[in-house]
């Protein structure tokens, strides 16, 4: 399949635009996540997690700190393998891939807390997204793309991040997974610890990514931002889905009002 990624992980050579959309499995599914286990040691965090993502979707996963939100997202990028379950993208089994192979398959994240190289330039940092990458235009042209979504970062790419605010450094973080031209981009907490202002120029980009194309699971504690973003959304509770549905219905949904918005 030419979109799959050879041995080394690499992306594709010079990928014509069309090839940034999401190819799915069946019914336009294109992660799914069927009943993992996954564990640190003896803690049993995810406790038979099923979610699915499909074209040109949204998705939200909130829940309280502590539910296994950034675990469901490590055992998809291949840091902490279920014990039990599956997990397949574009319809490949990627349950015990490397996590530079789930990468190379166009699987990208932001981490939760950013994780840059705080002294190297901004540039720098979004350059490490596409070390996987040998089709340089592509590269440059996905450059152009970060900087038309985040002007700022052009305006302060020979800075070095750790020296950028806290919104900048999330524009950053993003940028770089943006770097990968992922089929899929996972999102951990993008809002976290941000002011409002940048809460909403997060949310305004994380929209716009997905109108180019990129479907989207994303981790969030803001859950009415989360779920007004959102087409769907899942509920987490200590390692288990407790609630799915429409964003919309979920929105409304009592149960949801009263945990996570702090609704009486
Ligand atoms: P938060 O928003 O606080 O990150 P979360 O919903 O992402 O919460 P996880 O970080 O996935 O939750 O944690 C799920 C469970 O796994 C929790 O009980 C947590 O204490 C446990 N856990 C997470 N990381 C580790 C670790 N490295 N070692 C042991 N237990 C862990």
């Amino acid at each position: 399949m030419s979109e799959q990624a050879p041995e080394t992980g690499a992306a594709p050579a010079e990928q014509p635009r069309e090839e940034r959309r999401a190819r799915p499995g069946g019914n336009g599914v294109i992660l799914e996540v069927a009943d993992i286990h996954t564990y640190y040691g003896s803690i049993h965090a995810l406790k038979g997690i099923t979610l699915e993502v499909r074209e040109g979707e949204i998705v939200t996963l909130i829940g309280a700190n502590g539910a296994g939100k950034s675990t469901t997202l490590r055992s998809i990028n291949g840091l902490n393998h279920p014990r039990r379950g599956a997990i397949r993208f574009q319809g490949k089994d990627i349950t015990n891939e490397a996590p530079h192979r789930i990468v190379g398959m166009g699987v990208a994240q932001s981490p939760e807390g950013r994780k840059l190289f705080p002294r190297m330039s901004v540039l720098e940092n979004l350059e490490m997204g596409a070390f996987q990458r040998t089709d340089r235009g592509g590269v440059r042209e996905d450059l152009d793309r970060v900087y038309g979504l985040f002007p700022r970062l052009n305006e302060r790419k020979s800075q070095k991040a750790g020296t950028l605010s806290g919104g900048e450094q999330q524009m950053v973080a993003m940028g770089r997974a943006l770097m990968a031209r992922p089929k899929l981009l996972m999102l951990d907490e993008p809002s976290m610890g941000l002011a409002p202002i940048f809460v909403e120029r997060i949310f305004d980009i994380v929209r716009e990514i997905n109108k180019q194309g990129t479907p989207i699971l994303l981790v969030e504690q803001n859950a009415l931002m989360a779920l007004d973003v959102a087409s769907r959304g899942y509920v987490m509770e200590t390692g288990h889905i407790a609630l799915t549905d429409d964003a919309k219905v979920l929105a409304r949904n009592e149960q949801v009002r009263k945990t996570y918005l702090g609704e009486e």
